[in-house]
């Protein structure tokens, strides 16, 4: 019920961007149809042989939800090549800030010998560490553990999860890309700057689009949504998404191209300001992405069509 839901909405939205001129001539023909925002194929119904699914941004498991569909074929492709990177970094940011009532699979290291270990944290953060004879040499452990002596170092490290720390920042791409599609239809993304970041999405082993495309905090930057930043010379469309684990919450925000302005220079020029001051604040609009409508509001569309068409001829 939901998928056809959002299968008609977004289809209605794609109409009205066509009957309108909203949209690039050569998308004439996809009046009538979904297209899948990532890899754009159309379709006349939800079924087929390479249906359409629900789609979640971010990923559920970190409290996200499911507002939009993609194909099968690219869901599960990204699912498997890259969404877990990002589940996978955020329990590892968790593992290393010692919360307490925690318990972290560690390795120790004790006169040259490492250890399978468990790392246990009380409420009060009163830490200890255990070694248990199942995870380990039992011989070894039994000679060489018990002669601890108070105040010896021992030295430790987290066993991370693996994580390609590309793949991470294009699972955090994708979610910020599917989020600007579900707030604001087909209207940004079927926009000739937006190839490129799909190819990225699709491709997560090529390296097409800058790394310092995003930053995250732990506490909360912009409001959750999607802003349109109209600061003079640095304007570019930002999304906001919370991340939660069941230890924390951050705040990603991510910045994705406007049409008819380069992305390059402006992440430079802001990242500059980031590196420089510590924080960068940008003027945006609209305040609350849930108050206002990019996929029905013509009047909306349209103002937001006459500000792309400002950078025109720069
Ligand atoms: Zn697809």
């Amino acid at each position: 019920m939901k998928a056809l839901h959002l299968f008609n909405k977004y289809i209605k939205n794609l109409t009205l961007l066509i009957d309108n001129s909203l949209i690039n001539d050569k998308f004439q023909e996809l009046k009538d149809f979904y297209i899948c925002p990532i890899c754009l194929t159309k379709y006349d119904k939800i079924d087929g042989e390479n249906p359409l699914t629900l789609e979640d941004a971010p990923q559920k498991s970190v409290g996200g939800s499911t507002n939009t569909l993609t194909c099968k074929k690219c869901n599960n492709e990204a699912g498997f090549k890259i969404d877990h990177h990002l589940v996978n970094r955020l329990i590892d940011l968790d593992n290393s800030k010692f919360l307490p009532n925690t318990e972290v699979a560690i390795k120790t290291e004790i006169d040259g010998i490492l250890y399978n270990a468990t790392l246990k944290i009380d409420e009060k953060g009163i830490m200890k560490v255990f070694h248990s004879k199942k995870n380990n040499n039992p011989t070894t452990l039994e000679k060489n553990i018990p002669e601890l002596k108070k105040d010896k170092i021992v030295d430790f490290n987290f066993i991370r999860k693996k994580i390609i720390p590309d793949k991470l920042d294009y699972a955090v791409l994708k979610t910020a890309y599917i989020l600007l599609f579900q707030y604001t239809g087909y209207k940004v993304i079927l926009t000739d700057n937006y190839d490129v970041i799909r190819t990225q999405i699709l491709k997560p082993e090529k390296g097409l689009i800058p790394k310092n495309f995003y930053f995250f905090s732990e506490k909360p930057y912009y409001k959750e949504g999607i802003h349109f930043v109209c600061e003079k010379g640095l304007e570019i469309i930002m999304v906001v998404f919370t991340a939660k684990t069941i230890k924390s919450s951050r705040n990603f925000c991510v910045f994705l191209p406007i049409p008819n302005k380069n992305y390059e220079t402006t992440l430079d020029k802001i990242f500059e300001i980031k590196r420089k001051t510590g924080e960068v604040r940008l003027s945006a609009f609209p305040e609350n992405i849930n108050n206002v409508d990019y996929i029905n509001d013509l009047d909306r569309i349209q103002r937001l069509e006459n500000w792309f068409n400002e950078f025109k001829n720069f």
